[in-house]
């Protein structure tokens, strides 16, 4: 038998925050079923270093720096990865996440963290959509977060972000739709990246616990009692891109071994 065609082979996908964590994950299982894939970031160095992973692999990939904050960079990374031809499936993926009492939030504080997480989704959505729309579809998958379906504490401005990525997902899905377009979103627990490191010396400086106190606390937010791999939460995203994902539609799927059933 004749081995199979990787199902997105041909495709050009576009992940922001692809230098680690999630976005890396996502961009090395992208290009192993056979897309090349522009890698959208800040931070150069770290995106080269997934380009040359995805390249010993065998597969393709571009880098393109952008904050995608700022709209004039995002338009210039995208239009360079366009060259390549049309990109049909994006990623939005980049986020940061900061935490703080809310009394203690400064407006500023607010500000960044819907810059980044929800306002970043926009300005890449919207310079990348022409692109789906002139190809004659494509898939759109944004990494919100668990914390864009519930609440969770000194997390306001991140998980109003989030519960805004969810939403535009929601209103996006339904506006495309006969656009022959998806738009879904992954749903996270806390997943093994350099961001929940971060939270965790966070929580072992404020409050005195080790790092295996802090690391059993955020554990028990699950039902599994675990941090979630990047790579799972990787596999479900290039599902979504997949041919047998074009009926899922506007859904956030959550990522959090139960803590979201109901
Ligand atoms: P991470 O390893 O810190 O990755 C975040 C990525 O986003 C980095 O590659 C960073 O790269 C990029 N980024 C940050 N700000 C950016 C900006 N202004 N412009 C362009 N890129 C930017 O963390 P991660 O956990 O993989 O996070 C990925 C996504 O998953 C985020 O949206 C996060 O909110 C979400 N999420 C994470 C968890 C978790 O527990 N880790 C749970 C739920 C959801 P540069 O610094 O090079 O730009």
């Amino acid at each position: 038998m004749a081995a199979a065609t990787p199902p997105l082979q041909g495709k050009i996908a576009i992940v922001t925050g692809a230098g680690s964590g999630i976005g890396r994950a996502a961009a090395l299982r992208l290009a192993a079923a056979g897309a090349h894939v522009g890698l959208l970031g800040r931070d150069v160095s770290s995106l080269q270093a997934v380009s040359r992973v995805i390249e010993q692999a065998g597969a393709r990939a571009t880098v393109a720096q952008a904050d995608v904050t700022d709209r004039a960079a995002v338009d210039a990374a995208v239009a360079e990865i366009a060259k390549l031809g049309p990109p049909t499936l994006l990623i939005n993926n980049a986020g940061a996440g900061r935490s703080a009492p809310f009394d203690r939030m400064t407006v500023d504080d607010w500000n960044a963290m819907l810059a980044v997480n929800l306002t970043g989704v926009f300005h890449v959505t919207q310079a990348v959509l022409p692109h789906l729309l002139a190809a004659g579809g494509g898939r759109i998958v944004n990494v919100a977060s668990a914390a864009g379906l519930k609440g969770y504490p000194y997390i306001a401005a991140y998980a109003a972000a989030k519960h805004g990525v969810v939403g535009l997902t929601r209103a996006l899905a339904v506006e495309l739709a006969g656009r022959n377009i998806t738009v879904n979103a992954v749903c996270p627990g806390y997943v093994d990246t350099p961001m929940t490191q971060a939270t965790l010396k966070n929580i072992v400086q404020k409050t005195g616990r080790d790092m295996n106190a802090a690391r059993e606390m955020i554990e028990s937010f699950s039902p599994q009692k675990r941090l979630f791999d990047p790579d799972e939460v990787a596999a479900t995203i290039v599902y979504l891109c997949s041919p047998d994902a074009h009926g899922i539609n506007g859904q956030a799927i959550a990522i959090c071994g139960g803590e979201l059933a109901v």
